[in-house]
């Protein structure tokens, strides 16, 4: 059965959307409400699939941000999904400090 389609995943995804309020997180940086559908993995479920339920490893996204995470023709992360990881992995530290 497909990861996606698990209990486990549904259950988490939503438990996600929930502590992001629905909205975006990408969008938010920028002071945008826009409605978030979809949780993205910040490391790949390919991989890191041991991340695959962890919580700071999901983020929830609206669909356009959530394709500018992703370059679909290497099946790569982006410059900006690759930021999410550094990010996730380096705290929160201040942008340009
Ligand atoms: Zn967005």
């Amino acid at each position: 059965m497909s990861f996606y389609k698990s209990t486990a995943w549904r259950h988490k995804r939503e438990r996600v959307l929930k502590r992001d309020n629905y909205i975006c997180q990408e969008c938010t940086r920028y002071g945008k409400s826009t409605p978030a559908t979809t949780v993205h993995h910040i490391e790949p479920l390919k991989d890191k699939p041991k991340l695959r339920l962890e919580g700071n490893n999901l983020v929830s996204l609206c669909d356009k941000c959530h394709e500018r995470m992703h370059n679909r023709d290497t099946n790569t992360l982006t410059p900006l999904g690759v930021e999410w990881v550094r990010r996730k992995n380096g705290g929160r530290r201040k942008e340009g400090i």
